[in-house]
């Protein structure tokens, strides 16, 4: 129903509502207060006790405004049947207008004691509206009524409505929810998990008659907002799975030993792990979806080119996806490596590729001639026609939950492998990802030297320019990251590249300085690139365009300029960088401003402390919350009304326990005792779950 139809509410209301996001009566329902407030039932005069809060119901007896007092204070007297008390408020100035003799009051606050009289400090009032000449006896309803007033929900207001007209609009919804509102589990569970009826959960959170009911209100109904969410992954899950099909891929030992011959070293622990989940999802003709998350460096690119042999041995087409064209060129060139003399036909394919060329190209790939694609993401847009497409492999280093949300529904999906180096913290698996089969490589090939972090203070500089120049001079490689390419004006204090570049040509005068930015033009980038990989440069100084695509294990250096500027997740990225090689690795954060900010502060202290992705991820999770790290909208981080995924981690996990259980039990959700359930998903989601159909 739409809230224009709700008893106080017209056309023009509606228009307001509109703007607070609330269009139906349900709408309504789940516009929940952001506070609320317990006033006692109203008490006599003679009954008032100091120290306690109180609500009280009388006639104004005087006002007096008090400008020269510090603070200025507005006080009266106020009265009833069986007494006086003061009635008080400092700053009160414009409370002239508003309260005058004569006019009886409702009022809620603190009781207090000024000169041995008792006295309301600051209360809430509200003016009752009725003609008061003579009287001193409080009418018994208002009485009744003046805790109520006080008492419920705080509403965002906005809009031009207030929480106390909102207040007033729901209450008669309220009243009428058994219409509105249907169950959704059985007795039976509620009792299990302690959950409240829901009806009572939506009249208590908006009306709680107590602390403790509140409370059990808001469990409630967090946990159906995240059991919503889990079914709307598990449904789409379950869709995939039941309607999208992909080639089961035959595996032999023999393959296998195919496979790894062409690795020049035994596969970790970690790798053979994530191969055999992978090898599993590829052998059934459900299409994979499977997310691999590991540091840089961990092993990844290796894991997908087992992946990606095991689709040609399939005879089926791969295409392996980058953000960048660096990071595809990366890709190609450690691909060619492990193919040295092998029959697989591998190709790249860039912007530059064009004309007769590209033609040629394509050409082949769509007869089949060719088994490995590479490339950007571009590829999954531009027409590209395979002949047999068995897998996509992606990797979005942190620029991750995007590409894989794309749903392939046509005929024939391939499987689809997402390789990110964002630890992605456990809660967001759970919700971005929840649809997602996860694989993590925690440990990384053995042989690699340790990377040491260190904040640097202003005062540091010289000293640690110093120890990179020995670095620099024993023939390390070293990066210097800034956060802009050119300097911005209003932000003259942090540090761009170009002007970096400057400074570190000058500082390191007797070495090859470069500068690489993501405003160079590709060819000049490769071209730096190559010269940095061969060791003929020994300082890169760059925007992070250097996070993605550079394997160089000879650098053992990384500085990061503005470092407060930088997310962990990104600082902890950059980090990757170094640390490949056998030495022992070194990380210099540099941070001039950071002392006036505490969060940017403890940040980097994590960096110091911590050389785990995961932990670090957590961490920045809390200390930033979900919001600010991931936007919304693109990463279709869900938009929750009441439950919080950090703090409301252990109902996370038990509605999704639930909606998945649920899920397989009931596909559909045709059984009518989903009926309810069913319904407030399509409220929800829309006809995106494909439930409409059986409905
Ligand atoms: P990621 O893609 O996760 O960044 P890569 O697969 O590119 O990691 O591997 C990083 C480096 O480690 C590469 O130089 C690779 O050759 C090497 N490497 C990968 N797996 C192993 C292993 N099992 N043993 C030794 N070195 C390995
Ligand atoms: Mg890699």
């Amino acid at each position: 129903m739409p809230v224009q139809y709700l008893k106080g509410v017209g056309p023009a209301r509606a228009e307001k509502f509109a703007k607070l996001g609330v269009q139906t009566a349900w709408d309504l329902l789940e516009y929940y207060p952001r506070d609320w407030a317990f006033a006692p039932e109203a008490t006599r005069i003679n009954r008032l006790k100091v120290g306690e809060t109180a609500t009280v119901v009388g006639l104004v007896e005087s006002t007096d405004y008090q400008p020269y007092r510090k603070p200025a204070i507005f006080e009266g007297v106020l009265s009833d049947d069986t007494g006086i008390c003061r009635i008080m408020w400092f700053h009160g100035g414009y409370l002239r207008g508003q309260l005058q003799p004569g006019q009886m009051i409702m009022a809620w606050g603190k009781v207090g004691e000024y000169r041995h009289q008792l006295q309301l400090t600051n209360p809430k009032f509200r003016v009752i509206d009725i003609e008061t000449a003579g009287k001193k006896k409080v009418p018994d309803t208002f009485f009744a009524a003046a805790a109520e007033y006080f008492s419920g929900g705080v509403y965002p207001a906005g809009g031009g409505i207030s929480s106390a007209q909102i207040k007033k609009i729901i209450r008669p919804v309220l009243d009428n929810l058994g219409g509105l509102v249907g169950e959704f589990y059985d007795d039976e569970f509620m009792k299990e998990t302690e959950l409240i009826g829901r009806k009572d959960a939506f009249g208590w959170i908006h009306l709680p008659p107590d602390e403790g009911k509140l409370g059990k209100a808001k469990r409630r109904l967090k946990f159906d907002e995240l059991f919503l969410m889990q079914l709307g992954l598990a449904l789409r899950r379950h869709r995939h799975s039941k309607f999208a099909s992909a080639v089961a891929m035959g595996y032999s030992e023999e393959i296998d030993r195919r496979i790894r011959r062409r690795f020049p070293f035994l596969l970790t622990e970690d790798q053979d792990g994530t191969i055999a989940e992978i090898v599993a999802d590829m052998q059934k003709s459900i299409p994979m979806n499977r997310l691999l998350q590991g540091d840089v460096g961990s092993g990844k690119t290796v894991v997908a080119l087992y992946a990606t042999l095991l689709a040609v041995a399939n005879r089926t087409q791969v295409a392996i996806m980058a953000p960048t064209e660096i990071l595809a060129n990366q890709h190609f060139i450690s691909i060619e490596r492990y193919l040295r003399k092998s029959d697989v036909k591998r190709v790249l394919i860039t912007g530059g590729l064009t004309g007769k060329k590209r033609d040629e190209i394509l050409g082949q790939i769509k007869n089949g001639q060719i088994d490995i694609v590479v490339g950007t993401v571009a590829l999954l847009e531009k027409d590209i026609e395979f002949k047999k497409l068995g897998l996509i492999v992606i990797d979005e280093q942190h620029k991750f939950g995007v590409h894989q949300r794309a749903e392939l529904r046509k005929e024939g999906t391939p499987h689809c492998l997402v390789m990110t180096a964002t630890p992605i913290p456990r809660t967001l698996a759970m919700t971005v990802f929840g649809d997602l089969d996860v694989s993590i490589i925690r440990n990384s090939p053995p042989g690699r030297g340790a990377v040491v972090t260190r904040l640097v203070a202003p005062e540091e500089r010289a000293k640690a320019y110093e120890f990179i120049r020995e670095r620099l001079r024993a023939g390390k490689q070293a990066y210097f990251v800034y956060p802009r390419i050119t300097g911005v004006e209003e932000e003259g204090d942090i540090k761009a590249a170009t002007d970096g570049w400057r400074e570190l040509s000058k500082v390191f005068g007797e070495f090859k300085v470069e500068l690489l930015h993501g405003r160079m033009s590709s060819e000049k980038k490769q071209q730096v690139m190559a010269e940095f990989r061969k060791g003929k440069i020994d300082a890169l100084v760059s925007t992070v365009v250097i996070e993605v695509g550079v394997d160089v294990s000879n650098a053992t250096i990384m500085v990061v300029e503005g470092a407060d500027r930088f997310g962990l997740a990104q600082l902890h990225q950059l980090r990757g960088r170094i640390g490949r090689g056998a030495d022992k690795s070194f990380c210099f954060l540099f941070a001039d401003k950071d002392t006036e900010n505490e969060v940017a502060k403890s940040r980097l202290e994590m960096m110091e402390r911590s050389n785990d992705g995961f932990e670090i991820a957590e961490h920045d999770l809390k200390l930033r919350g979900p919001g600010e790290l991931f936007s919304t909208r693109q990463h279709g981080l869900p938009d929750l009304k009441i439950a919080d995924i950090i703090e409301d981690y252990d109902l996370l996990v038990m509605a999704r326990r639930c909606a998945f259980e649920l899920v397989s039990a009931d596909p559909m959700l045709i059984s009518p005792l989903h009926k309810n359930v069913r319904q407030a998903l399509l409220i929800k989601f829309g006809d995106s779950l494909g439930l409409a159909d059986v409905a």
